[in-house]
């Protein structure tokens, strides 16, 4: 049976795929988009109903298309709804026509013997390929820490999990992590009306706007996007930032004096009761800390260029704690408090254990410096901190699609001058021994 080969074979067709199918479209380099699922998947079926992007529709988005391109009700400064999201790679993908085969999963890959390349199993048959490009979300399986049994006597889940407050049964619910989609899950229950007990460990949790620019602005002119490795110390520390409702500034402390029950980090879990780590505080503290440092470096940034933007003291006004703050829960004992849910806000593990190839540290992480990978013709795309802060977001990884492109392009042009050189003799093959072999 014949095997379709390809020059580079892009896995996933979420932005990471389509922005690489961009780039290498602009470079001529011949690919092949699979994707186990549909374009944009995640942001269909694995995100709650009502979610929005987290950033602007003039900022989150990449060069070549506005949102009002597709939707022409989106406005620059809106926060486009999750579906719109998706629609939004669709139609990227058909504009560029991209080459993207859906509802293939690609099983396996391995370098292949004694000649350049891969060989890629797929659940529609093996393709070989010269090189690959794993795009395959910086986001990929949902991690929980292992606590509460899973026979305990209430509903658990994880925030990919959860679609709406309808979804779940009567009674309170204790969502565990408060990034930016734990806050907002968080958020959503208690305004439908449920108890929620929130669990906050470290976050930075910038302003949502400051004197009339959005965090995403200041970010940017404040060279915080670009930022190449997170600062030591900050590796665990999640950000917490909320598009919803038009876009709002996540205060812990304004959501605590509006009814929600702030506890710290979840700790252990014995007989029914949940433990929590004596912190709460001190998280609170320090989120408020990373906050007003971005408020002073926008106030400096404001001052060294002269811009005129209006003041905006009333950012700097602190709600008075409440009661859950001041005199914060050591435990909590689930049945008592009527705790039918526990919704995990706890992040996300990678798996590659399918790519058989030598691209690994010894804990399954990608060995790869911007991308590129140390097993040559393999790289990674889309991955945290790839190259700078921006590299998981949809306009961030536009600019390492576009370095592995020419990573791409370099590679191909030593093999194309191979190929145009023709192949040096070999001294070991027969025919070279026969020349020099004495008559
Ligand atoms: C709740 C949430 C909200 C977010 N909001 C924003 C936001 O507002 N703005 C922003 O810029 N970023 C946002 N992000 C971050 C980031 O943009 C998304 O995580 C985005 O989905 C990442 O895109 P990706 O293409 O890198 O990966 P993914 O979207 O995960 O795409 C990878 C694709 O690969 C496919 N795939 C995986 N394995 C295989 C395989 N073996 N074979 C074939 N196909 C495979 C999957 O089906 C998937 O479609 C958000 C993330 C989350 C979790």
């Amino acid at each position: 049976m014949s095997v379709e080969k390809i020059d580079t074979l892009v896995i996933g067709a979420g932005q990471a795929g389509l922005a690489m199918s961009a780039h290498l479209n602009r470079a001529g380099v011949p690919h092949l988009v699979l994707e186990r699922a549909r374009i944009a998947e995640r942001w269909r079926s694995e995100r709650w109903d009502s979610l929005v992007a987290n950033g602007p529709a003039w900022h989150d988005r990449f060069p070549d298309l506005q949102f009002s391109d597709v939707d022409t009700a989106v406005r620059p400064d809106d926060f486009p709804h999750k579906e719109t999201v998706a629609d939004y790679f669709v139609a990227f993908a058909q504009k560029i026509a991209a080459p993207v085969r859906c509802g293939v999963d690609v099983l396996k890959v391995e370098r292949l013997e004694g000649r350049t390349g891969f060989r890629v199993e797929t659940s529609l048959g093996t393709i070989e390929a010269q090189r690959v490009v794993a795009a395959t979300g910086p986001f990929q399986r949902p991690s929980i820490p292992a606590l509460v049994p899973e026979d305990a006597p209430l509903r658990q889940m994880h925030s990919t999990a959860y679609r709406n407050p309808d979804q779940l049964p009567d009674g309170a619910v204790l969502v565990v992590g408060a990034g930016s989609s734990g806050v907002q899950i968080a958020e959503e229950l208690m305004r439908a009306g449920r108890t929620v007990y929130l669990s906050v460990g470290p976050h930075d949790r910038p302003p949502r706007a400051y004197r009339g620019r959005d965090f995403c602005w200041w970010l940017g002119v404040l060279g915080k996007w670009d930022a190449a490795a997170q600062e030591p110390g900050k590796e665990h520390v999640t950000i917490a930032v909320s598009g919803a409702r038009g876009g709002h500034t996540i205060d812990f402390r304004r959501l605590a004096s509006e009814g929600m029950v702030l506890v710290g980090r979840t700790e252990s879990f014995k007989d029914g009761v949940l433990s929590f780590a004596p912190d709460l505080a001190e998280n609170l503290d320090n989120g408020d800390a990373n906050y007003r440092a971005l408020l002073d470096e926008a106030d400096a940034y404001v001052a060294r260029n002269g811009l005129d933007l209006p003041e905006e003291p009333e950012a700097r006004i602190r709600v008075p704690d409440a009661a859950c703050i001041t005199d914060p829960l050591a435990t909590l004992d689930l049945k008592a408090a009527g705790v039918g849910t526990i919704i995990w806000a706890t992040g996300f593990v990678s798996d590659y254990s399918w790519m058989k190839v030598n691209a690994f540290d010894a804990n399954g992480r990608p060995r790869h410096q911007r991308g590129v990978s140390t097993e040559a013709g393999v790289y990674f795309l889309g991955l945290p901190w790839q190259s700078r802060r921006g590299s998981s977001f949809i306009w961030g990884v536009w600019h390492d699609a576009k370095y592995i492109a020419d990573q791409i392009v370099i590679q191909r042009s030593y093999i194309a001058y191979h190929a145009a050189a023709g192949a040096a003799p070999d001294a070991t093959a027969p025919h070279a021994i026969a020349e020099v072999a004495p008559a």
